[in-house]
């Protein structure tokens, strides 16, 4: 997995008088968009679909926090490699940066997550990932943080944060570069068995013009259990609505500049935002209807995660907070919390599909998005998901589930979902 230079490689198709492999990306989200760009510098002829706008799906709605603290091999080296790419891209794509900041891991005292923080860390540095594990007082002496009500915290310090919906633009551009076809506010519907699409009046009843391409990737986002159950492809990837805000903190103030926190215990998470903070929570541990959801975030939001900054930055910073912005959006879950990525159904339909990222989504999209580019490409030349040369990822495998499993959604941040074996 993963290159060293993130814009300039190429895959040189071997026999370079065979037409290059006609692509269909559906969703212009940070997935779909990385996936149509790194096809494209690899040779493909790319035609990228949305809907709507790029971004307009849960990219555009993200928080935009960065990092590769994670305890799992393959999560691990996925992550890496987003970061290394996200760091790349700051320097050459236009219009898009990351900040660097530190990521708190913050369990307080009287939560049983306290005692995987330990192991957990343990198999994250296992990882080569920067990740330490913090005295609560330690913390406090680093940084500006209320920590006297914690039992253990662990500090990541490869992480950062951005502005999601820029680098879906930037990435769109780059994508425009390398020759992809971007077609916005056009739907698409899969056309029944094989690699086919019908374009346009999808989901109204209409037909659409068909049109075939050597392989689709579906990377839908929410809309991914009803776009491949149109098709009558199963798959248990149920969206649930999450929350964030930006706000002007501490009267006159108003920015904060201290480490991205996720207080565990609370399931809330805050980091610097241009114009104060940023912070989410607000889970929803039930589906939700990617095409009629509620959009603005919830009073009761508002109220939890202020009172989370209360008990992290003190009484000052939440009597100045001066909410901008309250929003939802939808990420999606999966039985096992592993997300689907790569051929679903028959291998001959040479479908694909990527989604299910149980609120990862966005940080790991960059490496998400190249191996579905490699993974296509390899499948066009035969390489099939079971070869030992096959870049697919087992525990990613879309059809290792029936598609009608009833799970319980678990919200994707806990110590509980990253210490799992
Ligand atoms: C409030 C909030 C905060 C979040 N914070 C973070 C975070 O800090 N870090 C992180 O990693 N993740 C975060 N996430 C999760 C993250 O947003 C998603 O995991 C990620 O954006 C998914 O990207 P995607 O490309 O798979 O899907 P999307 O961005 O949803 O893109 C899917 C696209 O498919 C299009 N589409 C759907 N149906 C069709 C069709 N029939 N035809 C054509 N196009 C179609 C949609 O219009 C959409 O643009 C957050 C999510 C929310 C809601």
């Amino acid at each position: 997995m993963g290159r060293s230079d993130a814009s300039t490689d190429r895959d040189v198709p071997a026999d370079r008088g065979s037409p290059p492999p006609e692509v269909a990306v559906v969703g212009g989200g940070a997935v779909g968009v990385t996936a149509a760009a790194d096809l494209a510098a690899r040779g493909a002829d790319v035609t990228l679909y949305d809907r709507g706008d790029l971004g307009a799906g849960s990219s555009g709605r993200a928080a935009g926090v960065l990092y590769d603290a994670y305890a799992e091999d393959v999560d691990a080296a996925l992550a890496a490699r987003a970061m290394e790419r996200f760091r790349a891209f700051d320097d050459t794509l236009p219009g898009f940066s990351v900040t660097p900041c530190p990521y708190v891991i913050a369990v307080r005292g009287g939560d049983p997550d306290a005692e995987a923080v330990p192991a957990m860390v343990d198999r994250m540095r296992g990882h080569d990932r920067d990740v330490s594990l913090v005295d609560p007082a330690a913390l406090g002496e680093r940084f500006p943080l209320a920590t006297d009500d914690l039992a253990v915290a662990a500090v990541a310090d490869g992480a950062g944060w951005c502005d999601p919906a820029s680098y879906v633009a930037a990435t769109g551009e780059r994508a425009r570069r390398e020759g992809v076809t971007v077609e916005t506010d056009t739907p698409v519907s899969l056309a029944g068995e094989g690699p086919g699409l019908r374009v346009g009046n999808a989901g109204t009843g209409r037909s659409g013009t068909r049109r075939e391409f050597d392989a689709v990737v579906v990377a839908v986002g929410a809309h991914t259990s009803a776009f491949l159950g149109d098709a009558g492809r199963e798959v248990p990837v149920v969206p649930y609505r999450v929350q964030a805000l930006t706000a002007g903190v501490g009267g006159g103030a108003r920015s904060y500049d201290g480490p991205m926190v996720y207080d565990a215990t609370a399931g809330a998470y805050f980091r610097p935002h241009p114009t104060g903070l940023l912070a989410g929570d607000g889970t929803e541990p039930v589906p939700a209807d990617p095409d009629d959801y509620d959009r603005t975030g919830d009073d009761w939001f508002v109220e939890s995660v202020s009172a989370t900054l209360r008990e992290r930055l003190g009484e000052a910073a939440v009597e100045g907070l001066d909410v901008e912005r309250a929003w939802a959006g939808l990420c999606t879950a999966t039985p096992d919390g592993d997300p689907l990525v790569g051929p679903v159904g028959d291998p001959a339909d040479r479908v694909f599909v990527a989604a299910g990222w149980q609120g990862h989504g966005f940080m790991r999209a960059p490496a998400i998005g190249e191996h579905v580019a490699e993974g296509v490409l390899a499948s066009l030349d035969g390489t099939g998901a079971g070869d030992s040369e096959s870049p697919w990822i087992d525990a990613f495998d879309p059809d290792r589930f029936d598609g009608g499993e009833e799970f319980e959604i678990a919200e994707g941040m806990s110590v509980e979902s990253r210490a799992r074996e």
